[in-house]
């Protein structure tokens, strides 16, 4: 079977400019996501909005199978010709995976339709992300739930399209709850948006957090892709 070619696009700023990042992912978010994804066999990129085309080109989303994207001081410095890009990568066929903030980043926005606005709270609570469904691909692996020690509280209203599928419910030690893992199709590709993952906490070394993440790029991978969104006209069949 071939390899599913994944992209990691990291915004990399918060790490660069906060000791308390820094401290807790010196090379990068990207890095401790791309080390994990490799060590399962995936064939994986990274990109940086400090990159050329803020790290998206042409050449590179044909060539992504499921891209992964993680946002969020800079949002705004992805110009909308990128974003632009990124959905109809994705209407084509590409799979996506938004990460915690990434839910206000430009192609999530696009893809959704929504303002993807959410209530926060920066207190550092530990979080359970309760498995929902179980039978799902995505929790394939997970027990009941997943202890997160200290999360940044999301919680509802999310102002998204109602999930095609929801696959976990975070809850926060404020009694908050949040649609963490939604699922949505966009023409031809899959889209998740996963909760955790506050720049601050060691999240994204936790086993379970992997495992959801490597599931996810599976469940997003592409099944069938277009070269071009066309609106073909079709002859009359004459005999
Ligand atoms: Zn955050």
């Amino acid at each position: 079977m071939e390899k599913i070619r994944v992209t990691v696009w990291n915004e990399f700023r918060h790490e660069k400019m906060e000791d308390s990042v820094k401290s807790v992912y010196p090379d990068g978010i990207h890095k401790v996501i791309a080390d994990f994804l490799e060590s399962d066999g995936f064939l994986v990129r990274t990109a940086v909005l400090d990159d050329d085309h803020c790290g998206i080109t042409d050449e590179l989303l044909e060539n992504t199978d499921v891209l992964i994207w993680w946002g969020h001081m800079a949002h705004h410095e992805v110009p909308d010709h990128i974003a632009a890009k990124v959905r109809d990568a994705v209407l084509k066929g590409m799979g996506m995976v938004f990460l915690h903030s990434g839910h206000h980043s430009k192609p999530f926005r696009l893809l959704m339709g929504t303002t993807c606005n959410l209530s926060w709270r920066e207190h550092g609570d530990r979080e359970r992300l309760w498995v929902v469904d179980p039978s799902h691909p995505i929790a394939k692996g997970i027990d009941r739930y997943v202890n997160i020690p200290h999360e940044e509280t999301y919680a509802e209203p999310f102002d998204i399209p109602e999930p095609e599928k929801l696959v976990f419910i975070g809850w926060y030690d404020g009694g908050e709850v949040f649609r963490s893992g939604c699922c949505y199709h966009r023409g031809n590709g899959n889209i998740f948006y996963f909760q955790p993952g506050h720049e601050t906490f060691p999240t994204y070394k936790i086993p379970e957090i992997q495992t959801i993440i490597k599931n996810a790029v599976r469940w997003a991978a592409p099944v069938y892709r277009v070269n071009e969104l066309v609106c073909p006209n079709i002859e009359k069949l004459t005999d």
